[in-house]
């Protein structure tokens, strides 16, 4: 097998161990796994077929495969494998184009600011559009997979089942997704967008959510009003021991719609029309990005976070509306830890309506709301970073009176390995004591999809070729031996691999 057509990274760069150290860390989120153990290489390929032939040459070289897209995954997945085993990472940046094809109203899109497509639609992607649209994976029309015998997938080729599972069913377990074809949605040419904050006493704040929250769900569509809650104020200012609100809200129509709806529906809010701004979609997209004032529509290129933290994070879903007493002791644990806070993303309109069986990702009519708690911290302010983790835990264990049960569900894009994680089967195989063990987390993420997920990766991996720690395991097989392989002197390898200096690369 070769590769034809395709751009390599020069050679001195790919000898240099910078350039190496540079890829490694451009794309990843999370100080958290900065210091994890190194991939043997760093593969960038540029078209569909290196692609294929870089799974090829992985499995031949019994090297574990990661795929990374946008780098974002909470617990470092697309860019570390904590078992010690030798591993590659497959790096999706050089096949960022978008195709658009206006006629069919549908494109073949790349990436997004710094969240990638590849891991996002993956696991749902929920959004600002999700109460009026749905996720981002139901909007997900076809497919090309690479498999892990390096074939190239369209909807057709890999199945139904297969198809399905890929749309919510979690990142890096089906095979590498080359592309997704999406339906192309039309917005109307203004929008409405505002982030209003509000403090003061924590009864109060606690009254304003508990309304929010018996609101939000039940907007129009149109409606998306999220609100975060943290210790001290977004702006810095005020009292640094209180606690805040932050309110952000878009609607798919004019300013005094907005305001006139959220009047009647939420007068407690009081939002004025000097809170609110008419844009354009495009402009929403920068408006609630993070790069601040005074960024262009073409900053949204930028690939790199303004900044880079440690953080961990946890998900809830709520299904029964939460006691005012329930909110006030949220707001006592976020003062005791100014670096922690939670998004509640409301659900609702179009993501009630779509079956919980229409693709993978499973949390639909019922749920009020969604949690995503966070704590996050920079380089060195506290030495024992430890006290991050064990505070979030306790927020976590804290709100069970509130939140869904049998099982504790929790959003798969918001990856927490506290939920369990699989000591990895040598040799890619599995057993049903794997199912099993993996039920612990994948009926949280997947709820009652979880036995279809593993029908399905029975079908598209059934050597469980892409698997990682908290992975979906195919039904016992005949497992596969992975042979030693010098993959150096495989041509068809060669396409856009970044070594570190300590390995020798076999030049052109
Ligand atoms: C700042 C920030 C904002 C976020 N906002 C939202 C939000 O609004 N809504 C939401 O739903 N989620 C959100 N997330 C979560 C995000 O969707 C997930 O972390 C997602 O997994 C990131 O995908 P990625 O490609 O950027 O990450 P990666 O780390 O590259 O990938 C994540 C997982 O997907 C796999 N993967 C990546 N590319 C492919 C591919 N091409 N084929 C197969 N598997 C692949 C990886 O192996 C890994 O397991 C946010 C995350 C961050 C850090």
């Amino acid at each position: 097998m070769s590769v034809t057509n395709f751009t390599t990274v020069s050679a001195s760069q790919a000898h240099s161990v910078s350039n190496y150290h540079r890829i490694l860390h451009f794309s990843g989120q999370n100080l958290r796994f900065s210091r994890a153990p190194e991939p043997s290489a760093i593969i960038l390929p540029e078209t569909k077929h290196q692609l294929s032939s870089s799974v090829i040459c992985c499995r031949r070289a019994g090297l574990e495969i990661r795929v990374r897209c946008g780098g974002h995954s909470y617990e470092g997945l697309s860019s570390t494998s904590d078992h010690g085993a030798s591993f590659v990472i497959i790096d999706m940046m050089n096949l960022n184009r978008v195709i658009m094809e206006l006629e069919s109203e549908t494109a073949w899109p790349g990436r997004a600011r710094t969240v990638g497509v590849g891991g996002h639609i993956s696991g749902g992607g929920f959004g600002f559009f999700s109460r009026k649209y749905g996720l981002a994976a139901d909007n997900v029309l076809d497919a090309v997979l690479v498999d892990a015998e390096g074939r190239l997938l369209d909807r057709e080729s890999m199945g139904e089942e297969v198809f399905w599972a890929i749309r919510g069913g979690g990142g890096g377990l089906w095979g590498v997704v080359f592309a997704w074809k999406i339906k192309l949605l039309k917005f109307p040419p203004v929008i409405t967008a505002f982030i209003v904050s509000r403090h003061g006493a924590k009864r109060r704040l606690a009254q304003l959510l508990h309304k929010w929250q018996h609101v939000a769900p039940y907007l129009d569509d149109e409606f998306y009003l999220s609100v975060s809650v943290s210790a001290g104020f977004p702006d810095g200012k005020g009292d640094r021991n209180g606690v805040s609100a932050t309110f952000k809200g878009l609607f798919l129509g004019g300013e005094n719609e907005a305001v006139s709806l959220l009047t009647g529906a939420f007068p407690e809010l009081e939002t004025r029309e000097e809170d609110c701004t008419e844009m354009s979609w495009i402009e929403s997209v920068l408006f609630f990005s993070d790069l601040g004032y005074g960024s262009s529509i073409d900053d949204l290129k930028i690939r790199r976070p303004k900044e880079n933290l440690y953080f961990k994070a946890k998900s809830d879903y709520v299904q029964t509306p939460i006691p005012v007493e329930g909110f006030s002791k949220i707001f006592d644990i976020l003062e005791a830890e100014p670096k922690g806070f939670a998004i509640f993303d409301p659900y609702g309109g179009a993501m009630a309506r779509i079956h919980d069986d229409a693709i993978a990702f499973p949390h639909r009519k019922g749920n009020l709301f969604n949690i995503q708690y966070m704590v996050s911290w920079k380089e060195g302010e506290n030495a024992n970073s430890e006290i991050y983790g064990d505070w979030i835990r306790e927020f976590y264990s804290s709100m069970t009176p509130y939140v869904s049960s049998g099982p504790r569900a929790a959003y798969v894009n918001y990856l927490d390995f506290d939920l369990g994680t699989v000591e990895l089967i040598s040799n890619g195989g599995s057993s049903r004591d794997a199912v099993e063990r993996a039920r612990v987390w994948g009926e949280k993420y997947f709820l009652r999809n979880y036995d279809r997920l593993v029908r399905a990766k029975t079908i598209a991996d059934p050597n469980n070729v892409f698997r990682h720690q908290q992975g979906i395991p195919p039904l016992p097989s005949n497992v596969e031996a992975l042979t030693e392989y010098d993959w150096s002197l495989d041509k068809s390898c060669r396409h856009s691999v970044i070594w570190p200096s300590q390995l020798k690369l076999e030049k052109n």
